[in-house]
Parts: C-alpha cells; sequence; structure tokens
C-alpha cells in the first residue's frame, strides 16, 4: 500500500465509463458544461476507442425510430418495448429515449459513419427498427467525437472503478485504481453519471476449457454498474430480467440478419418449426403471447420446449433462406451473382462483430449455402439496454413522467446526483447502442442541469478514503503474504485466486438460479439454497488474492457479479411467478400473474444497515394498455 500513490481529481461531471451511453454523456455533457465553466471528466478501465460491447463494431444500429420519414411513431415503439417485456417496462423512459434516438443516430453518420442506403437513397433497414451498417469502426467514430468533445486530458483510461464515495446520501464522486501503475484513484464530483455496461459471467458459460471467455456478451462487463448504485443506495429494477440470445451455437454469432434480412427458418432435428408446431403455447401467455412480433423470450421458451422434448439439435436454415432469395433471381448468370452477394453479406455480418464466428464455420468447413448452421440459447446475461430490463430505478422526463416516476432531475437515480445511463438504468430496454448513446446525452444534461443548481463541493472526509483504499487494495496484499506457504500459487488454503472465485459463483448461479444446466429452471426452495451458498462466498471475498494489478482488477469484477447476482437471486425470489419462460421459469410458480405481478419488483440494499429491502412500484402506462396487438392466428 505504500508504494501506491493517491491521484485525487476533482471535477463537476464525472463519466463513469466509456462506452455508448458514456460517449453520449461526454459530448452533451461538454455543450453545456461550458455554458456553464464546469468540468467533465470520463473515466474507463479500458481505451475508450475499443470498449465496452460495441469495441469490435456492429453490423446493424437496433434502434431508428425514423420519426421525420413519418413511418412509425414513438407510441409504436413503446407498444413494440411494452409487449417484449411482457408488459413491464417505464413507457416514459422508452418514449423519451425514442424521441431522441434519431438524432444520435445522425451525428453517427455526421462523424463519419458508413449507414447503407439503397438507390433512391434511403436507409437500408434489417427490420423495421433496425438500420446496416458497415460498423467496424462504429465505436472508434463514436469515442473519437466523445474524446473531442471533453478534450483528451479529461479522459482516464485504464482505471477500474470500484465503487463510489459518498457524502452522506448524496454521491461525491468514485474510487478505483489503474491497471497499469500503482495508483490509486480518488475522483470527486458534484454529480457521478454511471455507465459501466451490464454483467456477463455471473452464471455458468456454455463455453468452458477451451472456449473460456467466449460468451455473447463482452467478458469485460463485470456488473460494475450495479454494483456501484447498490453500494451508493440507489433503488433498482428489474433485477430478475436477464437477457438470454438464441445465437449461433458455440461462436455466439448474431441471429438478426438471418431472421430479418435473409428470412431464415429455425428447425429441429426432425426438420420442424417450433414457431408453428408449438404455437399454441402462446395462448398460455396472452395478451403478450397473441403479440407480433412474438416476445423473444418467448420465441426462446418454445425452441427450450423442443431442445428439452430431445429434438434438438436446432437449427438455421441457412441453405434453405439463401436458396430462396437467389431463386428469385430467374436469368442464371444473374441469380450466381446474387447467390454470391448474398454469401458475402452473411460472412461479412459476422465480421463486423463476431469474428470467431466467421472463424468457426471456416474451421468446421460451414458453407451456408450448402448446410444449415446449429444455433442455441445462451446463458444468461444482465443488459438492461438490450432486451434485459436490469438497473437502476430512474426518474423519468418531467413532461412524459407520472409523479410516481418522477423526482427530480431525469435519469437521476433514487441517490441525490447519481445519474444512470445504457445497462446501467432499468426497465428502458431495447435502446441499444444508438438508445444508449441518446439516453448517455440526456442523462448529461441533466447532471450539468444538477451542478448547476447544486454548486456545493461534496465533503468527503479522508478516513472514508483511507478505508475504501485499504479494503480495494487488500487483494495484493494477501497474495504477498500469503504466496509462500504453497508450492502452487493456485492452491493455497490462505487465500482464493479470482478464477476459482469466478467458477464457485458461476457454479451456485448454473445450479441454483436456473443457468443453462439447470434448463433456466428454478424454484423457491432452490434460490433459498443459492442465497445461502452466496452468503459463504460473500464471506469468502475477503480473502481474495492477487498477485498483480491486472489480478486485482479480476478480484473486483469478481465481487461486482456477486453483487449482481445476490440482486437477482433475491428479485427472482420475491416475483412469485413465471412472466419470462425462455428467459428462466419458476417451476413452482409456472404461470404468470397479471393480478399480484404486473409491477415492477425493485430492491434496494441500505449502505448504513447493510439490509436488502424489496418493493413492488406500479406499472403507470402513458399509452394504453397492449394496443393494437395482432393476434397471430389471424
Ligand atoms: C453481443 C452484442 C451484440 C449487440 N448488437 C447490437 C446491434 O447489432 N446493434 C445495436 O444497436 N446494439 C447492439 N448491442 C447493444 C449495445 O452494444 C449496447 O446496448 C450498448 O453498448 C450499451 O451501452 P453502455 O454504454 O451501457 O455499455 P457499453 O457500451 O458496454 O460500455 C460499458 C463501458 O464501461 C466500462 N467499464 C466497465 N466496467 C468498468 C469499471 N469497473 N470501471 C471503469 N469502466 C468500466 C467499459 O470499459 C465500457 O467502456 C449489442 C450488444 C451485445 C453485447
Amino acid at each position: 500500500m505504500e508504494n501506491f500513490e493517491t491521484v485525487e481529481v476533482k471535477t463537476d461531471v464525472l463519466i463513469v465509463g466509456g462506452g455508448m451511453a458514456a460517449c453520449g454523456a461526454a459530448v452533451e455533457a461538454a455543450y453545456w458544461a461550458k455554458k456553464h465553466n464546469l468540468q467533465v471528466t470520463l473515466v474507463d478501465k479500458a481505451a475508450v476507442d475499443r470498449s465496452g460491447a460495441v469495441a469490435m463494431g456492429l453490423s446493424a444500429i437496433n434502434q431508428y425510430v425514423g420519426l421525420k420519414d413519418g413511418k412509425n411513431t414513438l407510441k409504436d415503439y413503446v407498444d413494440y418495448v411494452r409487449n417484449d417485456l411482457m408488459g413491464i417496462t417505464r413507457e416514459d423512459l422508452v418514449a423519451d429515449i425514442a424521441r431522441h434516438v434519431d438524432s444520435s443516430v445522425h451525428l453517427f453518420e455526421k462523424w463519419g459513419l458508413p449507414i447503407w442506403k439503397d438507390e433512391a437513397g434511403n436507409y437500408v433497414h434489417e427490420g423495421r427498427w433496425q438500420l446496416m451498417i458497415n460498423g467496424e469502426s462504429y465505436k472508434v467514430i463514436v469515442a473519437e467525437a466523445a474524446k473531442n468533445a471533453i478534450g483528451i486530458d479529461n479522459i482516464y483510461e485504464r482505471v477500474f472503478v470500484v465503487g463510489p464515495i459518498m457524502d452522506g446520501d448524496k454521491i461525491a464522486g468514485a474510487v478505483g485504481f489503474s491497471v497499469r501503475e500503482n495508483k490509486f484513484y480518488v475522483f470527486k464530483a458534484k454529480a457521478v453519471l454511471v455507465a459501466m455496461g451490464g454483467a456477463v459471467h455471473v452464471f455458468k458459460p456454455r463455453s468452458s476449457g477451451e472456449g473460456l471467455g467466449r460468451a455473447w456478451y463482452p467478458p469485460w462487463n463485470s456488473g460494475s454498474s450495479a454494483y456501484f448504485t447498490l453500494k451508493a443506495g440507489a433503488e433498482m429494477t428489474c433485477q430478475e430480467v436477464r437477457f438470454i440470445p438464441v445465437r449461433f451455437k458455440d461462436a455466439y454469432g448474431p441471429v438478426g440478419a438471418w431472421f430479418l434480412l435473409f428470412k431464415s427458418r429455425v428447425t429441429n432435428a426432425l426438420g420442424e418449426s417450433y414457431m408453428e408446431t408449438r404455437r399454441s403455447e402462446l395462448q398460455n401467455w396472452m395478451p403478450y403471447g397473441g403479440v407480433k412480433p412474438v416476445p423473444a423470450n418467448l420465441r426462446n421458451w418454445l425452441g427450450m420446449l423442443d431442445v428439452k422434448e430431445g429434438k434438438g439439435p436446432i437449427y438455421m436454415r441457412t441453405e434453405e433462406a439463401l436458396k430462396k432469395l437467389s431463386d428469385e433471381v430467374t436469368d442464371p448468370k444473374e441469380r450466381k451473382k446474387k447467390m454470391h452477394d448474398l454469401e458475402s453479406e452473411a460472412w461479412e455480418d459476422f465480421l463486423d462483430m463476431t469474428i470467431s464466428q466467421a472463424i468457426l464455420w471456416a474451421s468446421t468447413n460451414l458453407v451456408p449455402e450448402e448446410k444449415p448452421s446449429e444455433i442455441a440459447a445462451a446463458e444468461p446475461y444482465f443488459i438492461g439496454s438490450h432486451s434485459g430490463a436490469s438497473g437502476a430505478w430512474v426518474s423519468g422526463p418531467e413532461d412524459l413522467a407520472p409523479p410516481e416516476y418522477q423526482w427530480g432531475y431525469s435519469y437521476m437515480s433514487t441517490v441525490s446526483g447519481l445519474f444512470c445511463a445504457g445497462d446501467a438504468s432499468g426497465a428502458s430496454s431495447h435502446k441499444f447502442s444508438s438508445g444508449s448513446h441518446a439516453e448517455g446525452r440526456i442523462a448529461a444534461k441533466s447532471a450539468v442541469r444538477y451542478c448547476v443548481e447544486n454548486p456545493e463541493e461534496p465533503h468527503v472526509g479522508d478516513a472514508q478514503l483511507s478505508a475504501l483504499k485499504e479494503e480495494i487494495l487488500q487483494p495484493l496484499d494477501t497474495y504477498e503474504r500469503n504466496k509462500d506457504k504453497t508450492t502452487d500459487p493456485e492452491i493455497n488454503p490462505n487465500y482464493i485466486l479470482a478464477k476459482s472465485f469466478m467458477f464457485r459463483l458461476q457454479k451456485i448461479m448454473d445450479e441454483y438460479a436456473g443457468g443453462v444446466s439447470a434448463q433456466f429452471t428454478t424454484n423457491q426452495q432452490l434460490l433459498e439454497k443459492g442465497m445461502e451458498l452466496l452468503a459463504f462466498l460473500k464471506e469468502d471475498s475477503s480473502k481474495l488474492a492477487a498477485p498483480d494489478l491486472h489480478e486485482l482488477m479480476r478480484c473486483w469484477e469478481n465481487v461486482h457479479r456477486m453483487w449482481q447476482a445476490e440482486s437477482h437471486v433475491r428479485t427472482v425470489l420475491f416475483r412469485e411467478e413465471t412472466r419470462w419462460p425462455g428467459y428462466y421459469y419458476r417451476a413452482d410458480t409456472p404461470s404468470m400473474d397479471e393480478e399480484n405481478w404486473k409491477c415492477f419488483a425493485n430492491c434496494r440494499w441500505t449502505p448504513s444497515t447493510g439490509e436488502w429491502e424489496m418493493i413492488k412500484r406500479p406499472i403507470l402506462s402513458i399509452y394504453g394498455e397492449i394496443p393494437d396487438y395482432e393476434l397471430l392466428g389471424g
């Protein structure tokens, strides 16, 4: 500890994270801060150019409402999101993001992102809300704008943020450490905007052994947003709403283009399409089962029923889809060219965002126009910006939010001065990369307003800071003191290394909280047993040991995951129904209970007592009940 320099940074608005929401926040905060002579600082554990979920690039922008084209309305988008989340959504937040998202997309294009255009110059849509892009450098382009806006001197890269510092009940900044140098960082700020993404590797992944680290969600987002907001005492929402994407098996390649652009079917080993053979199951989940498109979790569920009955593997019928599309062209020469173009698009879709899928296809001699490709439900993830919904409970926009959802500055959590965006803010799913950027911008503007109206400097006692420094660096000390008591550094009764700790967490979650091995199924007793084992794990977290700074980061990533896990198990236990089969199934409460559970299941950890509180919050509609839904039956 003595050889660790403490670096203190004072700022007005602190943006924690460097992903899509944080980059949006930087651009907007810089603009408003300049007008009020305020300072904005951003801190990311990685390098902003290639950090977060968009690091590798994307092949589509998933949220573009196209309000100016007049084809869609805000209500259309809100209906889509509400239905996909089985009725559980904050319509005020979804509508607010939707009315700002197009401007973020237009900014991306202005900054140089190539968005596909048709011959008439219109955007090429992958689906109703999605735009096709040449997105290999998407993150670099968005990061450049953020860096230009706040200035490189105000960006701290490769600094891992561990948790909040508080001034009583108010946020006062954040603490962390450099992952490259012996430096402990104290950021003091009047407002903090949390945008550290969601969480992966909380549950045991399908990929283990030589495939370890392969996951759909980027392995470096490890629940830091949830930990930060929980530890600050913020109320959280939808912690039970995990996301399970169905993806190409083993390399997690995207399926969106295959469904939406190539109109591919999925069939089981017997050649049956579960979307047809299992259609009657949707009646059990009405009214949401009758909505078009069928909610993502219900689509998963129909496939899972096939797998449970031993009808796997499940195949994406790539060969059938490509043939059908090329057959639309009658001239043989043109048809050959069409097939060639389709094939290139298929490979590019992977190369833009999941290169490993292209490698897996190549290494297994998979020719998509000749052979179908296996798909599977992945392990659960926490990603409030996608089809999950977990995150902090934030105040809604003044002109849209009912009083129950509005307590001050929009996108501020229940902790004064603590703002959230992207995966960090809950109950506003389907914002994706573009909506997260837009939400970051709105939240940042609100954070600047907070600083203008609350100009007093935060008070942070030295005792709080030295206690945090000691706790955060403890794993280095634990390793140093005990490393010679063993011949194998991985096995030592005096400490636990980050990887072993993670394996233990993943095993608990997998077996007790409905992971892959448990076929996504759990019940009250399993959850209670899981809680018991999580308590032992928490106790052992004080024995985490790190031989170097990199491993120190790994230790804290896994503590963050553990808190994400606990809030998840508590909330799944609290919600006594099954609302999202296909994400998780509570065998003891196997159906949906609209009367008692059409509500938000929120939770809060109280810093002063260490107690958890579970809270029901009402669903208040600004656009009415399930309007305009189309029954699949016709
Ligand atoms: C596999 C996959 C495919 C997707 N496909 C699409 C798509 O096709 N189209 C689309 O529009 N959207 C897509 N999305 C969604 C999109 O990527 C997310 O919605 C968006 O990135 C969320 O933004 P965010 O800022 O909340 O998180 P991220 O962009 O993930 O950023 C999180 C940031 O926090 C930083 N961080 C994490 N922990 C710490 C810490 N402890 N200290 C400091 N910094 C930290 C990270 O380094 C990173 O900079 C996809 C997501 C995934 C995972």
